[in-house]
């Protein structure tokens, strides 16, 4: 369908986009990393959009800028949509901005219309969804969801700041977090690029997210033998290379046989694999690997560890060397998206006109933890060559638009549905 079709202004929503892309590191676009001067010069222009659409403008104690439109009926309490606007380092204009601009333009749209919600409305910027300097993703979701603990506070980037005084750098309030935790918001709706091939690769306009993966990080150790590469014979070497080089390969196996079951998505990568010492005349002693497993379906996550279990003490075994016992360095749990909230979408998708799907997220979102507060939910849009976290990120104009159209059309929906 033609952008100019849609029901709200695809080209001042681009615009936002680009504006937002135009501040960047200038020798590594696109980066505007959380918490730094740039980040900051981006809510400038944030808030300054969020003033010029009619919202009253704040900083809540998580550090997520808030955008306010007060409904009709403001005891219904109130339906939320955003994103984020921070980057990974190098990253592209679209992954966050382009949720956050929708939210914006959705507002746009419902003054235009003519239209005044019965619910409050807020666009919400979270606060760094990224991993960022101080190994913390989600700071201000996880806050709005009352999980962002006091530990993680003190947690540090390398200069030694702690996240307690980044947060009050931000504008948030480390004292008072207590005061971010939500309980007035009814729903949540997130658009997002798709960051894979799905949609591009099936012609689709969007994709209403069924569920976030649940993400696992294990680390394994095996401990060998560093001897002579000339003088060892081959019986007596404790190689502990040729053991994590086989779990490896376990894993590919083992995922590609649970995700071909068709009973949930499953991904696992080795992306962190270190030999030691590490030279090319020495048998490796030493052997680590990170492995990262996501899975939409528990019951998938929990066969794979049992499965990695196993076939990695086999192999530890078969060329004699030992196996750390595992370690799980992180585990969270998947999310489903909210059956109501995603039934709004896929009707507004319908009667858009627009060709629609679902489809599970295989990376996480603010959206995961908004959905322990309230109905939460996704659209994905398309973004060119599955291509993300790269500066070459990007998504049409005319699919953002559609997108948002989504977003908007559902947002109108549940104001009279929500109860
Ligand atoms: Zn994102």
């Amino acid at each position: 369908m033609a952008a100019s079709n849609l029901p709200l202004d695809g080209d001042r929503l681009w615009a936002d986009i680009m504006d937002l892309a135009a501040l960047t590191e200038p020798d590594r676009p696109y980066t505007r990393r959380s918490f730094t001067p740039l980040f900051l010069q981006g809510r400038d222009l944030v808030a300054k959009r969020f003033a010029e659409a009619g919202l009253t403008v704040r900083i809540d104690a998580a550090g997520n800028m808030i955008g306010r439109l007060e409904g009709a009926n403001p005891s219904l309490g109130v339906i939320a949509v955003g994103s984020h606007s921070d980057t990974v380092p190098a990253g592209g204009r679209f992954d966050g901005i382009a949720g956050l601009a929708t939210a914006l333009e959705v507002v746009r749209a419902l003054r235009d219309q003519g239209v005044r919600l019965d619910h409050t409305i807020e666009v919400v910027d979270f606060l760094a969804e990224e991993p960022s300097e101080y190994g913390l993703s989600c700071i201000g979701s996880r806050g709005m969801a009352g999980v962002l603990e006091p530990s993680m506070l003190e947690m540090t980037e390398p200069g030694g700041e702690t996240l307690r005084t980044a947060l009050r750098r931000v504008g948030g309030d480390p004292d008072r977090l207590a005061e971010a935790r939500r309980s007035d918001i009814k729903a949540f709706l997130e658009l997002h690029i798709e960051q894979g091939i799905v949609l591009e690769s099936q012609g689709l306009d969007v994709g209403i997210v069924t569920s976030l993966v649940g993400i696992r990080r294990m680390e394994i150790v095996f401990e060998g033998a560093a001897d002579h590469a000339g003088t060892t014979p081959m019986h007596l070497r404790q190689d502990a290379l040729v053991a994590g080089a086989r779990t490896a390969a376990s894993v590919r196996a083992i995922a590609e046989q649970l995700a071909g079951e068709g009973q949930g998505y499953f991904v696992a990568t080795v992306g962190i694999f270190n030999v030691e010492p590490g030279a090319s005349n020495i048998v490796p002693g030493r052997c680590r690997l990170v492995i990262d497993a996501r899975s939409t379906n528990p019951v998938l996550s929990a066969r794979f560890v049992e499965a990695i279990e196993q076939e990695s003490a086999a192999h530890a075994a078969a060329v004699r060397v030992r196996r750390v016992p595992i370690a799980t360095l992180s585990d969270s749990k998947p999310v489903i998206c909210d059956e109501t909230v995603r039934a709004a979408m896929h009707q507004g998708a319908r009667d858009l006109g627009l060709n629609s799907t679902d489809l599970a997220s295989g990376a996480g979102h603010d959206a995961g933890f908004m959905s322990r507060i309230c109905k939460s939910a996704m659209v994905f849009v398309p973004c060119k060559g599955g291509k993300s976290h790269v500066p070459e990120e990007w998504s049409d104009r005319e699919q953002i638009a559609a997108g948002a159209a989504v977003i908007l059309q559902a947002v109108k929906a549940l104001d009279k549905t929500l109860s």
